[in-house]
């Protein structure tokens, strides 16, 4: 083992070294008998004034239910230790392709924590909530004119969800048609959530393969056009980082065989203020206000996947929606004979979206201004392509041959050392202090790994990752087994993940007696 530290690192008499600190799991550093608060106790039975059981309407426990206790110290401490173990954006680059991991502007934090936004509640009248509605109205106002489309319904929680509105707003418009078409075109290339979505929707998914230069075969999804197929769904920039420079002529034919157009819009961040994909005849598209437009992402905070709608859909969109009508915003909730809602396909949600990430993601719109934005893009796309031309002398760009990418760099396995995989290469810069980037995926790419730095890294960033890439590339070339045992510096050292996706173990075993009988 190369370890820096070496051997005496390993053996402290707290298994702690220096500042990484160990931590077991909750139930086994709490107890049944611990707790952070005082209790007086419940009422006793024989309380005449109000027994127990009055209180609890019979729903009073027979048994304890064996939570682990701790003090309040110990537990700040524990969810502390857990947190240090963990990366995040504020801690450095995170390269993770088609997830747009991109800081979050702390002035939309501090937009978001204005108590008008951050403390109204869904039910509230109205009347008491003009202001964050008109957040949304203006929001609503600059995606639809960004992308060039008719309208956007807001509820869709997350990027997934937002496929879904859009799939479900096709299959309403087909059933208006009276038409039974039955299949989605998906590329080769695309984001799982994709399939996904259209299974999950009723749909049959047909693949649509790739051509020799990581886009969609024109000619293969034109053949396949028919009276059964209800649309397709295409990625623009799609996930090889690449733009689908035939998108126009597809959307024509969908159209033109009476199908239509989802765009999965996840890297937006690529063409905001660039190209309008109104423009490009698509149907229905999503946006990831937590990718492209910088709200928080992850553990740090809930999605947001508002869909942008063609004229031609906006009529099946979800309710709820916020419309002005004589200088007042009103929350419509039912279906009305408006261009917008007139035959919606109905609620995704209980409420209209997350109104923590409408208040970033507008601070964020409006901070930059129009030169900001497309400045977004084309700073994403300049940074993409520096780490594209810095590592291709050493690891192999499957497509970098063919001109400049996108937003992200695709790399490939394939000139590796016999015996080393992309998966050894992730682990080794996992010990260089860094996240790794998406591994095996796309899946049309053999070991892919895909590097999208965002438009937020500086050239120094971008330097040092790139200089760290290369120093592990360069090992898993030369074959340097430590790098097949990697992460030595990590909390945890390589785990057996095949066996931790195939038997998880998700319950904690050991518990005491008295409590595992449930
Ligand atoms: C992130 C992503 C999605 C899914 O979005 P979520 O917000 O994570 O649900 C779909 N497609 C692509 C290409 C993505 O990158």
């Amino acid at each position: 083992m190369t370890e820096k530290g070496g051997e005496s690192a390993a053996s402290t008499f707290t298994g702690n070294k220096a500042l990484m600190l160990e931590e077991a799991l909750i139930f086994e550093i709490g107890s049944t008998e611990t707790t952070g608060v005082d209790f007086t106790g419940t009422p006793a039975e024989s309380d005449a004034a109000m027994p127990a059981k009055a209180y609890l309407a019979g729903l009073e426990r027979e048994a304890p239910i064996g939570l682990p206790g701790l003090s309040e110290p110990e537990a700040v401490r524990h969810y502390t230790r857990l947190s240090r173990q963990n990366y995040a954006i504020d801690l450095g680059l995170f390269p993770l392709g088609s997830c747009t991991m991109k800081h979050n502007p702390r002035l939309n934090e501090k937009m978001a924590r204005l108590p008008g936004f951050a403390d109204v509640h869904p039910l509230q009248p109205v009347d008491t909530v003009q202001g964050a509605l008109e957040v949304i109205h203006q929001l609503a106002h600059w995606l639809v004119t960004l992308t060039g489309m008719h309208s956007v319904a807001m509820s869709p929680k997350a990027g997934a969800h937002g496929e879904l509105c859009g799939i479900l707003a096709i299959k309403a418009a087909l059933a208006a048609r009276g038409e039974d078409r039955r299949v989605i075109l998906v590329p080769e290339s695309a984001h799982g959530t994709n399939p996904a979505t259209a299974a999950f929707a009723g749909f049959a998914v047909e693949d649509i393969p790739a051509t020799a230069d990581g886009r969609v075969d024109t000619a293969a999804l034109k053949a396949r056009l028919g009276p059964d197929v209800a649309g397709v769904m295409i990625t623009n920039p799609n996930t090889c980082g690449l733009f689908e420079r035939d998108l126009k002529e597809i959307s024509d034919a969908v159209h033109a065989a009476g199908g239509y157009v989802y765009c999965d819009g996840a890297n937006f961040n690529a063409i905001v203020g660039r190209v309008r994909p109104g423009d490009l005849g698509v149907d229905a598209m999503h946006i990831n206000l937590h990718k492209t437009f910088s709200t928080p992402h992850g553990g740090g905070g809930p999605g947001s996947g508002p869909v942008v709608l063609s004229e031609a859909l906006t009529p099946y969109a979800p309710l709820p929606f916020v419309e002005q009508r004589d200088g007042r915003f009103e929350l419509v909730e039912e279906e009305t004979a408006g261009e917008h809602h007139a035959a919606s396909f109905g609620r995704m949600v209980a409420f209209h979206g997350q109104m923590g990430m409408f208040t970033r993601a507008l601070t964020y719109i409006l901070s930059h201004g129009a030169d900001g934005l497309r400045q977004v893009a084309e700073d994403a796309v300049l940074n993409a392509n520096y780490v594209l031309r810095s590592l291709e002398d050493v690891l192999d760009a499957p497509f970098g041959g063919a001109g400049p990418c996108m937003h992200e760099a695709l790399f490939s396995d394939a000139n590796l050392a016999e015996g080393f995989s992309t998966l050894d290469v992730a682990k080794g810069l996992i010990d260089e202090g860094y996240h790794p980037m998406t591994v095996y995926f796309p899946l049309v790419v053999h070991g892919a790994m895909l590097v999208e730095p965002t438009e937020t890294e500086s050239k120094a960033a971008l330097d040092q990752f790139v200089g760290a890439l290369r120093s592990v590339a360069e090992r898993a070339k030369a074959g340097d087994p430590a790098l097949k045992t990697a992460p030595h510096f990590a909390p945890r050292s390589r785990l057996d993940e095949t066996q931790a996706a195939r038997k998880p173990v998700l319950v904690w075993k050991d518990a005491e007696p008295a409590l595992a009988a449930e």
